[in-house]
């Protein structure tokens, strides 16, 4: 975007380290959609461990990020989200939306009773009408770099990219939404790496990477 000084405008990335609700809030409901009566838990609380790991990992992509001159917000910088509209994924949605970010990057970390699965995946809305038709184009498409870059970066297992109709937090996001499962937290290689400055580092990098991608075009 050129200002009217002509001066570029940075691209402001909403960053939103997953989970970090407290358990009484986390086990209320919210429909998944606007308009929906299906209803879903606001957090469950993640893979255990995970909170800290996505708050670790979008504090260094937060910094890489301004260090490249983008303008950043995040849905949490501590342990507990604290958020108007009652700290769920509507509200996170929300915060994004209100700021009309560039991008909206969910940092979440995956867990399975398979201890063997390990990688990176890409979550990106799937095509809803009214709910996810505005912003499902560019979501893919921010999706693909984001996982692209981040498996490059990381050298991880690429477990490729998945449409979800089913996330509170993308269906109702107005700006562009993706969410990057950065690694399992229940595989013991992983969750060596993730706990590590360097992989962290790594992954933020990558991040950073596929905004750049996603955001020149
Ligand atoms: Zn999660």
């Amino acid at each position: 975007m050129i200002g009217a000084a002509g001066v570029a405008a940075a691209a402001l990335i909403c960053l939103d380290p997953g989970h970090g609700t407290p358990p009484a809030i986390g086990r209320q409901l919210e429909p998944i959609g606007p308009g929906s009566r299906v209803m879903k838990i606001k957090d469950g609380g993640g893979a255990h461990g995970e909170a800290a790991v996505a708050l670790a990992i979008a504090n260094r992509t937060r910094a890489v990020l301004l260090a490249r001159g983008y303008r950043v917000a995040m849905t949490r910088t501590g342990p507990t989200i604290h958020l108007r509209d009652g700290n769920g994924n509507i509200a996170r949605a929300k915060f994004c939306n209100r700021r009309h970010a560039a991008l909206m990057i969910r940092i979440h970390a995956d867990g399975s009773a398979y201890r063997s699965l390990h990688g990176v995946s890409t979550l990106v809305p799937a095509w809803h009408s009214g709910w996810t038709d505005d912003v499902y184009a560019p979501s893919v498409r921010a999706g693909f770099a984001l996982q692209k870059a981040v498996v490059s970066a990381t050298g991880a297992p690429d477990r490729g990219i998945v449409k979800r109709s089913d996330l509170t937090g993308f269906n109702w996001a107005d700006v562009p939404v993706t969410l990057v499962e950065t690694g399992f937290l229940t595989n013991p290689t992983d969750w060596r790496l993730l706990h590590t400055a360097s992989y962290q580092q790594r992954v933020a990098l990558g991040l950073a990477n596929g905004v750049r991608a996603f955001v020149r075009r």
